[in-house]
């Protein structure tokens, strides 16, 4: 069984149909890249998964019928989302934007299981326990992504979505952001990825979608999809080159 399906997903904002047919499947520990340009509705199609947004046509998680829930019970089903640009609380400090990312667990489980987590994303972010009473937005960009993927893990997500968490970020630190997106693979994490940064999209993933106005115009493994002539040309910049003229 997948863990995520999509089946012909429609949104909207007012008259503007952003999202107008996508079929897709995350399953179990899956790695799986949305690529595609600005506006191809990427971002529309996470927030229509997660609740954010109402949407048409059928979301199923773990096998139940989802389409239409609220943020707060795509949360509880384990669907946890890494908004684009971060969205944290940039005057609370690194450890209290942690555990806001639990605040659904606080009650239903015992505080010795929140901070074993709390500790788990420290053994991922090392660099981020040094700061861990700093406020968020003295961090530098790198850092707040960790921070927002960290804070998205402090749900205990089944599968983890995330809105481009390569955006703005220097070479280096996209480097080590893949790495522990390896390393979040190797401890059986699902992860659905948006990300223009198609290079990278198709070298952590396994599989991927390639959105344009709305639709899924291509998709399949990575390794095929990135020698697709079609891929390379326009994500890839393996443009051929004309003739030169005389
Ligand atoms: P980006 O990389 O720019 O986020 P995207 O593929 O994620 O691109 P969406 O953000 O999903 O694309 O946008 C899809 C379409 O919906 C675009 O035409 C965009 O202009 C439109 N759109 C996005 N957000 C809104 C909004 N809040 N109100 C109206 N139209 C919107």
């Amino acid at each position: 069984m997948m863990l995520l399906e999509v089946e012909h997903l429609q949104a909207s904002y007012g008259p503007v149909q952003a999202v107008r047919d996508v079929s897709l499947t995350v399953g179990e520990n899956e790695v799986v890249a949305i690529i595609g340009p600005n506006g191809a509705g990427k971002t529309t199609t996470l927030s229509a998964i997660t609740g954010l947004l109402p949407a048409r046509g059928e979301v199923r998680f773990a096998g139940h019928r989802t389409t239409g829930l609220s943020p707060e019970d795509a949360v509880g089903l384990g669907i946890s989302l890494v908004p684009e640009r971060r969205q944290l609380f940039a005057t609370m400090s690194v450890n209290d934007n942690l555990l806001l990312g639990a605040y659904h667990r606080f009650g239903r489980e015992s505080r010795e299981a929140i901070t074993r987590d709390l500790d788990d994303v420290f053994a991922l972010f090392p660099l981020l326990e040094d700061r861990v009473d700093d406020p968020a937005g003295t961090l530098s960009g790198g850092m707040q992504q960790m921070l927002a993927i960290g804070r998205g893990l402090m749900a205990r997500p089944r599968l983890l979505l995330m809105d481009e968490p390569l955006l703005g970020l220097a070479p280096l630190v996209i480097r080590e952001i893949l790495k522990t997106l390896r390393n979040l693979q190797d401890r059986g994490q699902s992860l659905l990825l948006v990300e223009q940064n198609a290079k990278a999209a198709l070298e952590i993933a396994r599989r991927a979608y390639v959105m344009e106005g709305g639709r899924v115009a291509l998709q399949g493994e990575t390794s095929v999809l990135a020698q697709d002539p079609k891929v390379r040309a326009a994500y890839l910049g393996g443009h051929v080159e004309p003739a030169q003229e005389r």
